[in-house]
Parts: C-alpha cells; structure tokens; sequence
C-alpha cells in the first residue's frame, strides 16, 4: 500500500485537468459521460472560475480572502466542530443568509495530519482556511450569477434508459469553485490536496 506522503506527491504531480477528469470519474452522473462531454465540462468549468477570478479581480483589486468577502457582503462564520463518522465538513455556503461557514477544527486536523504524514515541505498548511473560504465566494458567484456555465442543465439525464430531460451536473461547480479556490489563494497545488489529506488522516480519529 502507497503511504499517505506518496499519495498526496502524486496529486501534487497531477496537472489541474487530471485532477479534474479525476473527479468526473468519480462523480456518479460525471463518470457515464462521453469523453468530449467531460472534455467540454472541464475546459468550460475552468473558463467559469478564470472569468469569476478576474472578475473579482477587477472589482477589488487584490486582497486577502476576508476582505473579498466582506466587499461580496458574504458573512464568515468560524465554528469548531468536531468530525464524526457521518458528517465531516471543512466549509459550507449558507445561499439564503449569504453566510460561510468554515469549521476551524477540520482545518485544525488538516494541519495535524499533514504534520504527522510528514508533507510540510509539500503542502501549504497555512493556507487551509483561506482556500475553502475562496471555494465557498466561488458559491456565492452561482448564485448571485444564474447565468454561468455551471448553474446550467449540462447533461442529458435519461429516465427508464430514454433521453426524457436535461439536468445539473453538480461536479462542475465544484471543479470551478476548486479551480477559483487556486487561482484566488494563488496556491502552488491542488486545493483537493487539502481534502485528500482529512481523507486520509480522518480514519485515525473517526
Ligand atoms: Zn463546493
């Protein structure tokens, strides 16, 4: 079995794109497409997240991640919650009270983890809670942006074997909030290295 220090090496090796083909492969209505489809999805979900990059970019300036939220009028909310078995989260994007949430003990463990798989000098432990806020303002851009390519019906969902409708494809948002994550963080790898890491570390505590 690969240790935990090969395995992140790896996704740190992996290019964006692979990364996130990866996570097509994974999803459970992304991974039956065809492979143009996927083509299209990735190319057209990094294109959202540049142009929602640069379009904060132009309204503010650079900032630090706070106060790119507090220009988007986006509330942090810093909790410490402790992972169970069931429910584990880093960050959550509240739509109706435009609120994040991040849970500091998740970062809190990320750090931890990183540390005793000995990846310090691989993986950016500072930059955690910067990373998910950025992934959840690129959640606040889906919904004040009905029109991006990621709010939209991209795929064709077929009912009883037969093309009947078409419908979300929710992995495409989460390739771009990712993607944004690492253009606005201006991180040297994956934002999913983060994720990988409590994956991994999460089976000792749990
Ligand atoms: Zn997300």
């Amino acid at each position: 079995m690969k240790n935990a220090r090969e395995t992140i090496k790896e996704i740190i090796n992996k290019s964006d794109y692979d990364i996130y083909l990866d996570m097509i492969n994974r999803d459970i209505s992304g991974r039956n497409l065809p492979d143009e489809k996927k083509v299209e999805v990735i190319t057209k979900s990094m294109q959202t997240a540049v142009d929602c990059y640069n379009e904060l970019l132009n309204m503010c300036g650079e900032q630090t991640i706070t106060k790119y939220a507090i220009k988007l009028q986006v509330e942090i909310l810093y909790v410490k919650e402790k992972p169970t078995k069931y429910y584990t989260y880093i960050g959550l994007f509240n739509e109706k009270k435009k609120l994040i949430t991040i849970n500091i003990e998740t970062v809190r463990l990320i750090k931890e983890f990183a540390e005793q798989f000995n990846l310090l000098d691989l993986v950016d432990v500072d930059r955690i809670k910067d990373t998910v806020t950025a992934h959840e303002l690129f959640h606040y851009f889906e919904l004040i942006k009905p029109d991006l390519y990621t709010n939209q019906k991209i795929i064709d969902a077929k009912i009883f074997g037969l093309i009947k409708t078409k419908s979300y494809l929710m992995v495409s948002g989460e390739i771009a909030a990712m993607h944004f994550a690492k253009l606005l963080t201006n991180l040297k790898h994956s934002p999913l290295v983060y994720n990988k890491i409590f994956a991994l570390g999460k089976k000792q505590v749990i």
